[in-house]
């Protein structure tokens, strides 16, 4: 299959050098395989994302000399396909309704019967308290609650009728190769938010969903999304859906060692070019000189 590959920015804040690292690298890994390079904006949270923003990281692209496939999928135009996808996970038994608010998991989590408290890519695993409320009709689950889980253990007995109790493995860039498993995925990840009240999906499911939708072959992402690939890759099997090659890359610090967040303007990309580097000079910048 031709390679496809994408970059998928929240028009939340600027862009910083961790965002040019990696939409410069899956544009030229598309480049060298003849491929695809697709654009999404992230926009679920509709609290933060800004319409600025979303302009400055196109000004931001074009200006790195990057060309991607039109049309770009905005996620707040996909609602209504996470809602449908939701709706068949809610009447296969495999998710129930949470009304727990941080503060609930980590009282649940100290009292002293409690023995995990594992964290996982979304926080604290959670620790399983609503995990009864399975009598809720789905059109009931999200506006009385504040999110929708999926349960792991039904999740994990779908996959054994399905007979994929295996993992796809995620790829690392620089050749590492990392296998996921039940206990892992019980024991690490635990009962993942699919979607919050306030935007009706979450990440985890909307960027699996969008992901196939786009066609994508190839994920180009940060080593930080290492733990939450194991979760797309079970989403992906108990959704039917194709698991791409995911190329976690390394993370660009700064020089304390910290990665770059969306509010070091002082690494913005709008920063440097108005300071008068130019676009080889950032590649120099992040080790990617052509
Ligand atoms: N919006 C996410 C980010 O900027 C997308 C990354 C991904 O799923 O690959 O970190």
């Amino acid at each position: 299959m031709a390679f496809r590959t994408r970059f998928a920015p929240s028009p939340t804040g600027p862009l910083h050098l961790g965002h040019a690292y990696s939409a410069i690298l899956a544009h030229d890994m598309a480049q060298q395989h003849n491929g695809a390079f697709l654009l999404r904006i992230e926009d679920i949270d509709q609290s933060r994302a800004r319409r600025e923003w979303e302009e400055q990281i196109y000004d931001d692209l074009t200006w790195l000399g990057l060309s991607w496939e039109n049309p770009v999928l905005h996620q707040a135009d996909q609602l209504f396909r996470y809602r449908s996808v939701l709706s068949d996970l809610w009447r296969r038994g495999l998710l129930f309704p949470c009304n727990c608010s941080r503060r609930d998991i980590a009282d649940a989590l100290s009292a002293p019967q409690e023995i995990s408290a594992a964290v996982g890519p979304d926080g604290p695993v959670y620790p399983g308290t609503c995990r009864h409320l399975t009598n809720l009709q789905f059109e009931a689950a999200l506006p009385e609650n504040r999110a929708i889980r999926l349960s792991i253990d039904e999740a994990l007995e779908a996959l054994e009728d399905q007979q994929e109790a295996s993992f796809e493995e995620c790829l690392f860039e620089g050749g590492g190769i990392v296998k996921t498993d039940a206990d892992e995925l019980k024991n690490s990840i635990g009962d993942i938010v699919l979607a919050r009240k306030d935007m009706g999906t979450s990440y985890h499911l909307a960027v699996v969903l969008d992901d196939a939708e786009q066609g994508i072959t190839d994920v180009v992402r940060g080593e930080d999304l290492f733990e939450a690939t194991k979760i797309h890759a079970l989403l992906q099997r108990l959704l039917g859906l194709p698991t791409p090659r995911y190329h976690h890359h390394r993370l660009i610090r700064d020089e304390d060692g910290k990665r770059l967040a969306k509010r070091d303007d002082a690494r913005a990309l709008n920063k440097f070019r108005k300071e008068g580097y130019t676009p080889d000079d950032i590649r120099d910048l992040i080790g990617l000189a052509v």
